[in-house]
This record gives C-alpha cells, sequence and structure tokens, in this order.
C-alpha cells in the first residue's frame, strides 16, 4: 500500500518493460481515476536487480531447448523489493500455465490492498523462485501472448474499475457477465426502429419488474447457447 494517511489500491508490476504502462490505463475511466489516485502503479524495472556487469536478467533453459529463461536471483530480488511494506499481498505471475483469471478472483483482488504482478518474458520465469516465493499464477486465456505485461493491464483494467468512485454508477457493475454467474443481456438504445430492427418492446414499457424479468430470461438463454459450463454451475447453484 502506498504510504500515507490515505491508502490507496496499489499495483506494483515487475516488468522488464517499464515503459508499457501505465498504456491504455492511462486514459478513460482508469485513466482519470489514476490521475485522481483513486488508485496507484508502480513498475519495478526488473533488469535493475541484475548481478552482473551485462545486466542479464535472463539464461539458457537448462536440459537444452529454445529460448531463455528468466533467472531465479533476479526475480527474487525484485519481488522481494516489491513487497517492502507489501508482505501480505497476493504475488502474482502472470501465465499461461496459471489459473484462468475470474470475475470472482478480480473482485477478491479489488477487495484487497493492492497486487504484485510479475510479468515474464522469454520462455517464462525459473519454476524454483516461483516456489520460494509462494505465487500465485494466473493466466489470460489458453494461448500464449509474448510477455506477461498485456495480461497485467487487463487484470489491474478489471480490478480498478470495481474501486469505489472509478465507474460512472455504482450500479452498472452489479448485473455485468459473470457477476451472477450468467452472462449479460442484451443493450439497446435510440433510434426505437434501425435498419428494420426494433427494439424489444417490453425496454420501452416503462415496467421495471417485466423489464427485470425479460433481462434475467435473456441472460439465461444467452448463458445457455454461449457457454455451458457457467450454465451448469449456475442451475446447480440456482437449484440448491
Ligand atoms: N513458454 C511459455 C509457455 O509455453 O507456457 C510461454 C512464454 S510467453 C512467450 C512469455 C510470457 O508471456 C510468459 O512468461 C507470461 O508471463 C506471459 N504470457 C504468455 N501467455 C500468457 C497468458 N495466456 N496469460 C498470462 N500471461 C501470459
Amino acid at each position: 500500500m502506498t504510504e500515507g494517511a490515505e491508502r490507496i489500491w496499489t499495483s506494483r508490476v515487475l516488468t522488464l518493460f517499464p515503459e508499457m504502462f501505465p498504456g491504455p490505463l492511462g486514459v478513460s475511466l482508469a485513466g482519470k481515476a489514476l490521475e485522481m489516485r483513486s488508485w496507484a502503479l508502480e513498475t519495478l524495472d526488473i533488469r535493475a536487480f541484475a548481478r552482473d556487469k551485462h545486466a542479464s536478467v535472463d539464461d539458457t533453459p537448462c536440459g537444452g531447448g529454445p529460448g531463455m529463461v528468466m533467472r531465479p536471483d533476479v526475480v527474487d530480488a525484485a519481488i522481494e523489493a516489491a513487497q517492502a511494506g507489501a508482505a501480505d499481498w497476493p504475488v502474482i505471475y502472470l501465465s499461461p500455465r496459471g489459473a484462468p483469471l475470474t470475475q470472482a478472483r478480480v473482485v477478491e483482488l479489488a477487495g484487497g490492498p493492492g497486487v504484485i504482478l510479475l510479468c515474464g518474458r522469454y520462455e517464462g520465469v525459473d519454476e524454483r523462485v516461483l516456489q520460494a516465493r509462494d505465487v500465485e499464477e494466473i493466466s489470460l486465456g489458453d494461448y500464449v501472448l509474448s510477455g506477461g505485461e498485456p495480461a497485467a493491464l487487463a487484470l489491474m483494467d478489471a480490478c480498478v474499475r470495481l474501486l469505489p468512485g472509478v465507474m460512472g454508477s455504482a450500479q452498472s457493475g452489479d448485473e455485468e457477465s459473470f457477476e451472477r454467474g450468467l452472462l449479460e443481456y442484451p443493450h439497446y438504445t435510440r433510434p426505437r426502429q434501425w435498419q428494420g430492427r426494433e427494439v424489444p418492446e417490453v425496454l420501452l414499457s416503462g415496467h421495471h419488474e417485466k423489464v427485470r424479468a425479460w433481462r434475467l430470461a435473456q441472460a439465461e438463454q444467452t448463458t445457455k447457447e454461449r457457454r455451458p459450463d457457467l450454465w451448469e454451475r449456475y442451475v446447480a447453484t440456482r437449484d440448491r
């Protein structure tokens, strides 16, 4: 947590490319919130923790194979520095081998004091430092990025929009996709008729209960059609 009387949600990012931050989080709601100090972003350049005269942060993989691996001693020193005054913050390595990021985990992380995010490059990080530092691994999805930075930005974006005062309407998060285990219902705005397509009549009725019921039915139908995995879990919880 950032020092001082006011404690604000803070993300400490360990990266070989600090210039990639805040990147897209410097604009729009997140950018404004960053400027207003509703949250804080600190980057630590992993290269600054290299110990040899060439400032090397990686080495060849033991056992052979392509690419390079980030050295445990360098990453360990970077994590240690990031944990100063933040010993109880989760340390997360963005990794395709991690648990898929979920809205439930995002809600937990946004409710805590902050996060330490380790961005990998090359073939990844030496396994021993992940074990030694009890690092949590989180994946953005079943595909391979060239570095952890875009994944760290996505994770931070998801957390920051949940922080108090960041989103325009305090309510707008409550009914979003995943908050209730369902995908969201479809949205419509003016004009009432567009290219021969009408806004559903019920949404113009002014009848709040009917609108609510229609939206729930739409959310259920969309989830059932598009995400059988979520639907199965939702039905099990709903019927319990
Ligand atoms: N050799 C690794 C593998 O096959 O699992 C991929 C390494 S990738 C080229 C370099 C870095 O990008 C990783 O160390 C990780 O930090 C990040 N990365 C790649 N894909 C990711 C994903 N799906 N989610 C989160 N981070 C990812």
